[in-house]
């Protein structure tokens, strides 16, 4: 077995026992690989191991590799999923709009509004997260959990998004008590919008929060897809940009 390939079994495994452990379903939880600053190369081991699911942060690298996994023609590669996880302006919103399947970090209507304009015709409707901002701090993306509700409303007015749910990026916080109730703060928000009535939520269904470090938490406080990067991939080497 490759290295890939064995690391994806022990994660796979570890979101098994955190489900057990949490007395949820197994296979309620989704895992999205991360493959940001790696190569075309890793990506085609892990779909050859079965993952289809992967996120990018940083958008043209993402355009780039998409492309270039394309090109691969590997088995089932049609039916990849490619997530945005990274910050969105204004200026790469068509590149969104034309080559992922996912934006998961939506955090103002007008990016919303600049995707679904730009989503092309021929694709189906873009999948979006509304990214929250669960521990407050001043500087971080995401839209606090007050105001969830209101940029859901206008999100699902929008006809080229399907909103799917809400995702976060807790800071660290120490231990998994710490963890899983920052977390369980992102599942509430998910829940009041759930409840509210609003039409558009017909596959509103996903929670996306925990990392390699802190994907137990996130599963005991309600997440739906993980989102594991060095857990698979190895350690990042970030070169500057
Ligand atoms: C890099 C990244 C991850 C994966 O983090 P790991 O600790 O490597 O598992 C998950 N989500 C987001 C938004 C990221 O930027």
């Amino acid at each position: 077995m490759t290295t890939i390939e064995n690391k994806l079994q022990q994660i796979h495994e570890r979101i098994a026992s955190a489900c057990a452990q949490a007395g949820r379903a197994s296979g309620s939880v989704q895992l999205l690989s991360v493959s940001k600053t790696f190569g075309a190369d890793a990506v085609r081991e892990a779909v050859l191991a079965g993952e289809r699911s992967f996120g990018e942060n940083y958008i043209q690298e993402g355009v780039d590799k998409i492309a270039a996994v394309r090109a691969m023609g590997l088995p089932g590669g049609e039916t990849l999923q490619w997530h945005c996880i990274g910050p969105i302006q204004s200026n790469k919103t068509r590149l969104v709009a034309e080559h992922f399947d996912w934006a998961q970090t939506v955090d103002r209507l007008k990016i919303a509004e600049r995707l679904s304009a730009q989503r092309p015709e021929g694709l189906a409707p873009l999948q979006v997260c509304i990214q929250l901002n669960v521990d407050g701090g001043e500087t971080k993306a995401g839209v606090a959990p007050q105001q969830a509700l209101e940029l859901a409303a206008a999100i699902v007015q929008l006809p080229r998004l399907a909103l799917r749910g809400v995702m976060s990026i807790p800071d660290d916080a120490p231990g998994f008590e710490a963890q899983r109730e920052v977390h369980a703060r992102a599942t509430t928000v998910f829940e009041q919008i759930r409840a509210s009535g609003l039409p558009g939520l017909e596959r509103f269904d996903t929670v996306s929060m925990g990392m390699t470090g802190d994907l137990e938490a996130a599963v005991a406080a309600g997440s739906t897809m993980v989102r594991v990067g060095s857990g698979i991939f190895g350690q990042r080497n970030y070169a500057p940009r």
